[in-house]
């Protein structure tokens, strides 16, 4: 055995026993607190809910697309002594479940955000009218700033439970992150409030936004795919250039990590312009690299879209 490969396995060991004590009871030490979370934008939110008491990154790079992301081995290597790994959940980055076991990382140490949240509300529902299995359940639950403050509950309540000698910290962060998502909801919904519900209208490329338009009171009159990683047949894009004349929509919506031609072509059908661009799953560039700047710039783009 070379010496290396030994003292790559004593490593190994090393961590690995590291890794299982902290998980059978909550270490007080003064070792940093690792969250890896699938996206920047939900490592954001932890951002919003923890604060700087703990390190954070996040898997997918920037302008990738989540929904069909396939994880390479430097991210089993990015997860491996993570403290906690944080997933959406909803099938939207199942693929966190290859890593995990790849890795052997604890299921424990894995949340899944949009998921087991208050049901009062429907947080879970079906993009389709007519429930089925092959549209199943929306979980871009995080575009209503409302949804996202139950990520940073969910997030700061865990990491106490891990780490109690981090509350005071954390309740301090979590407090000033809620409210500055109630300020953001405000902003929002002033925009929105000051354009006629009938003018409320919008079209994106994926389907994103439903509980977005919920808490806004925004129509959708369609989206270009309805799920990532599929084209539309040449039927659904019929449908959608007539739905868009019919609602006299002038705009279409790009979002970043989905360069899209079918949009382009769509908007010279139909005489709309293609706006680049929303944030739904993935961050931008500053201002926009944090969500509440990326939620700013969604609303100011699209209730411009919306004046007549
Ligand atoms: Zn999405």
């Amino acid at each position: 055995m070379t010496r290396r490969l030994t003292y790559t396995l004593i490593v190994t060991l090393l961590i690995t026993a590291a890794c299982g004590e902290s998980r059978t009871s909550p270490d007080q030490g003064s070792s940093t607190y690792r969250v890896v979370a699938t996206t920047s934008l939900f490592a954001d939110l932890a951002r919003l809910a923890l604060g700087t008491a703990v390190e954070i990154d996040s898997i997918v790079p920037a302008g990738i697309d989540v929904h069909t992301y396939e994880p390479s081995p430097s991210d089993a290597s990015t997860i491996t002594n993570a403290d906690l790994i944080l997933m959406n959940g909803l099938g939207l980055d199942e693929w966190v479940g290859s890593l995990v076991e790849a890795t052997k990382i604890d299921p424990s140490d894995v949340i899944h955000l949009g998921e087991g949240l208050d049901t009062s509300y429907s947080w879970t529902y079906l993009m389709s009218e007519e429930p089925d299995a092959e549209h199943g359940t929306d979980p871009h639950i995080w575009l209503d700033p409302n949804g996202a403050a139950l990520y940073l509950q969910k997030i700061a309540n865990r990491v106490m439970l891990d780490r109690p000698n981090l509350t005071l910290e954390i309740k301090r962060s979590l407090a000033s992150g809620l409210a500055s998502l109630q300020q953001l909801d405000a902003e929002v919904r002033a925009l929105y409030e000051a354009i006629p519900k009938e003018d409320r209208k919008i079209v994106t490329f994926h389907d994103a936004f439903g509980y977005y338009a919920r808490a806004y009171d925004i129509t959708i009159v369609g989206v270009a795919v309805s799920s990532p990683g599929q084209d539309p047949s040449a039927k659904e894009i019929a449908s959608l250039i007539d739905a868009i004349r019919e609602a006299k929509v002038t705009t279409v919506f790009s979002e970043v990590q989905f360069p899209s031609k079918i949009l382009a072509s769509i908007a010279a059908e139909t005489g709309a312009t293609v706006l680049a661009d929303l944030y739904s799953d993935a961050l931008g560039a500053a201002p926009n690299d944090s969500y509440l700047g990326a939620m700013r710039s969604n609303a100011t783009s699209i209730a411009a879209s919306m004046q007549r």
